[in-house]
């Protein structure tokens, strides 16, 4: 038996998803303890990402009507990221085990048993991994392919079409606690907890209900976080590129010269006209990925807190 199952669920402005979502986790959890596969005060559990409807509202309701909810409201809205993390880190000392998934159920349910059986073989980290992106438009599918490739080149050590619809053991979750960067990108830090794990494929479908809360700018700022806070070749590519900058740089000093004494100093006007272009675009984006690092230190120099409860209703 895998013991004490929280699921963990970031909501933030889901009250169109919610009514949708809970009955069919509901359903799903009593038939887990029913058939003795979970302990009987295993949970599901909600985090009110400071939502602006009624998400909260809904959340306090389920759990008056059906002890098997909970809820945990943060002060603010903080990010996907940060309310996943503040659910794990609040449902860790009550949990055996936590699955966590998005509100909007895209994630099949039924994945739930497959990794509460794998983690019963004894792993500690079971990633839900996606088996194909029908579901998702050309261009989400393409970018996000593109991505996957990008970063690992770049050394970041991320599964396969794996979002956060993952099962984590209590000591994955003591393990990821010790992580204190603020700079938060949990696909690419759990990896590096360690401990057994595998993954689980499942198919992906349409939100249930309501918009993505997925915004272009959370998504781009998602994207170059899972990049800059793993690896610092973008730096190095940086140095490299300034170095062949400088080499052709030094070729072209002695093309100028031999022009100069041969007294052809007029024509050339095109070639130094692209080459100011491309050596200040290139100089742009250097300082662009330096001044990117610069500000991740910056951040975790301060250390502010990633989330603040305001609530925890168990
Ligand atoms: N979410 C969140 N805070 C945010 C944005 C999103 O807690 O600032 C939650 C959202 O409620 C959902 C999950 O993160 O449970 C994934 O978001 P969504 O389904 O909108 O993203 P998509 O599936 O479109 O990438
Ligand atoms: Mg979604």
């Amino acid at each position: 038996m895998a013991g004490i199952l929280y699921l963990v669920i970031p909501c933030y402005n889901e009250e169109e998803a919610l009514p949708i979502t809970a009955p069919i986790l509901q359903e799903k959890m009593h038939r887990l303890m029913d058939s003795g596969v979970i302990a009987e005060n295993s949970k599901i559990i909600f985090v009110n990402d400071g939502s602006m409807d009624l998400t909260w509202k809904l959340i306090c309701r389920y759990h008056e009507e059906d002890p098997i909810f909970g809820g945990i409201n943060l002060s603010r809205n903080r990010g996907h990221q940060n309310a996943l993390l503040a659910g794990l880190m609040t449902v860790k000392d009550d949990a055996d085990v936590v699955i966590s998934l998005d509100a909007d159920l895209q994630d099949d349910v039924d994945a739930i048993d497959k990794m509460i059986a794998k983690y019963d073989e004894g792993y500690d980290v079971v990633y839900g991994v996606r088996n194909d992106r029908k579901t998702d438009s050309f261009m989400k599918r393409w970018s996000a392919q593109s991505y996957y490739r990008f970063a690992r080149r770049m050394g970041g050590e991320l599964i396969y079409n794996h979002a956060d619809y993952r099962l984590m053991s209590r000591r994955a979750i003591e393990g990821l606690s010790q992580f204190s960067e603020v700079n938060l990108f949990l696909r690419g830090i759990i990896p590096l907890v360690g401990y057994p794990s595998t993954t689980v494929q499942y198919s992906r479908n349409k939100r249930n209900a309501g918009k993505s809360k997925y915004t272009l700018g959370k998504m781009m700022a998602l994207a170059i976080d899972g990049i800059t806070s793993f690896s610092v070749k973008p730096m190095r590519f940086v140095m490299v590129t300034g170095f062949i900058t400088f080499l052709i740089s030094i070729g072209m000093l002695i093309y100028t010269l031999i022009r100069f004494f041969t007294g052809h100093t007029i024509t050339g006007w095109s070639s130094m006209n692209v080459s100011i272009w491309f050596i200040g675009g290139i100089v742009l984006l250097s300082l662009g990925i330096v001044g990117e690092y610069i500000g991740k230190i910056y951040l975790e120099t301060k250390n502010r807190p990633k989330y603040i409860v305001e609530e925890y209703l168990k």
